[in-house]
């Protein structure tokens, strides 16, 4: 697993209708404070969360593919001598805590890794059935996996398509762009593996989403990788997740260098305005692309489905194959550790002050740059893992991809500006690719001065 680790799960159940119309935003807008089950888990934490998304690492780093950018590999230092599997006890211990902490009806139970199929299919069918067993009356269970594919067979297609599990896929679009990151322990090319497993999941009607990386050897083919997406593979969510990657001794980043194969500074923001300009043209309400979504939310003054570009963090946590809690994903570091759930309740550990004060530091760290600029209420400055560029002035704390977040935001800031005046008024977002159409013939009709 690379980048940012958000392979989504706060899309809400989208129906055809309202995949179509652009309409499942809304109602989530409409939905407002989410609803909220029973009583506080813990009376003696009546402040702390009424959800969050927890990401379970049963294999911790541990993968079957060498990926040259994944930032989780060197993780496995911080386990010396560790087998990096999740033991049963810790299993039914994790599945209870979650679904005790949860007050929201919909609990979502995701699993990444290193490779989370590793640990067998045994695993995750004792998994479906203590959830099953666990949960409470009105909860409601999506299942979710991160995942490169190439060990799903026929028997795991068969059960991922019958437990309704969401699945995401990590491609990086057509055969010479994926391998050239992606490879296997052995340096081979895992293509054709990656496009096997799909086959099986598709076969199977399995609910997926591709995990899309941008990088140095893909970030001037934006166009070419998302038709490749939505033409070839048929998907209809796309992640793009940018590469940022620096030197990291002992599982740690460091410095202000990044390594030859990350995006560079404005090549993640031009690969994303190649895709939004066909997106925004033609696929609006049909596929669905998170930056593009998330960036709408923003618009319209609701939560974005990207923890990257909300304004604080906190709520976005990792569980380590021991039971160790991590601030986020992007943290499974020394200082960023909260406890373990076999000694402390998890949520006391998404209650810790520690944890409100990681949340709240993405904000209070923003640099003056950011706290003046014109976009900030759809960037808010980015994740702080990134941030480690100086602003045009020297202060400390600037995102390495600001180029791209300004270049992006400006560019897709009028066709945004119309589709939330459509959700606003009860219209479809759908209907900016007609606009679209009336902004281009106008661009194109000669001046008569
Ligand atoms: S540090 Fe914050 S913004 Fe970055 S990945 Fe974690 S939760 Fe998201
Ligand atoms: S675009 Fe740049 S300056 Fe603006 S909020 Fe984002 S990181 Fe800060």
């Amino acid at each position: 697993m690379v980048g940012n680790g958000r392979f989504t799960t706060r899309t809400p159940r989208r129906s055809a209708e309202g995949r179509a119309s652009g309409q499942w935003l809304m109602a989530r807008i409409e939905l407002g404070t989410p609803a909220v089950l029973g009583h506080p888990a813990r009376p003696d934490l009546p402040d702390a969360p009424a959800a969050f998304h927890l990401l379970a690492k049963p294999t911790g780093a541990i993968c079957n593919l060498d990926c040259s950018y994944c930032f989780f590999l060197s993780k496995e230092e911080l386990y010396p001598g560790s087998g990096f599997r999740m033991t049963d006890d810790l299993l039914a211990e994790y599945l209870r805590q979650l679904l005790e902490a949860h007050r929201t009806p919909e609990v979502t139970v995701a699993w990444q890794g290193g490779e989370p199929t590793l640990m067998g299919l045994p695993f995750f069918r004792r998994a479906v059935e203590l959830v099953d067993a666990l949960r409470r009356p009105g909860q409601v269970i999506e299942h979710t996996i991160q995942t490169n594919a190439t060990l799903i067979d026929d028997g795991w297609a068969a059960f991922l398509a019958e437990k309704d599990f969401l699945v995401g896929v990590s491609v990086d679009g057509p055969r010479e762009i994926h391998d050239a990151n992606r490879v296997d322990k052995g340096g081979k090319p895992t293509f054709d593996r990656v496009m096997a497993g799909l086959a099986k999941l598709r076969a199977h009607g399995v609910r997926w989403n591709a995990m899309t990386t941008v990088h140095h050897a893909n970030e001037d083919d934006g166009l070419r990788v998302y038709r490749f997406l939505r033409d070839e593979l048929g998907t209809d969510f796309i992640q793009f997740i940018p590469i940022v990657e620096r030197p990291s001794p002992g599982g740690i980043p460091e410095g202000s260098e990044v390594t030859d194969r990350s995006v560079s500074p404005a090549g993640y923001g031009r690969f994303l305005v190649e895709v939004f300009d066909e997106w925004v043209r033609r696929d609006v309400g049909t596929v669905y692309v998170q930056m593009f979504d998330s960036t709408l939310a923003s618009f319209v003054g609701a939560p974005g489905a990207l923890c990257v570009h909300a304004r604080t963090c906190g709520t976005s946590l990792a569980l380590e194959h021991n039971g160790d809690v991590y601030s986020c994903d992007h943290f499974v570091e020394p200082e960023h550790l909260l406890g373990n759930i076999s000694s402390t309740h998890m949520l006391e550990l998404v209650a810790s002050p520690q944890q409100r004060a990681f949340g709240k530091a993405k904000l209070d760290s923003l640099p003056g740059y950011c706290l003046a600029c014109d976009v900030r209420f759809a960037c808010n400055g980015g994740c702080p893992k990134d941030r480690f560029t100086l602003t045009p002035d020297g202060e400390p704390g600037l995102h390495y991809l600001c180029p791209s977040y300004q270049l992006f935001f400006r560019h897709v800031d009028r066709p945004m500006r119309f589709m939330a005046g459509a959700l606003r008024t009860g219209r479809y977002a759908d209907e900016v690719m007609a606009w679209m159409a009336r902004q281009d013939r106008r661009a194109e009709a000669p001046r008569m001065d």
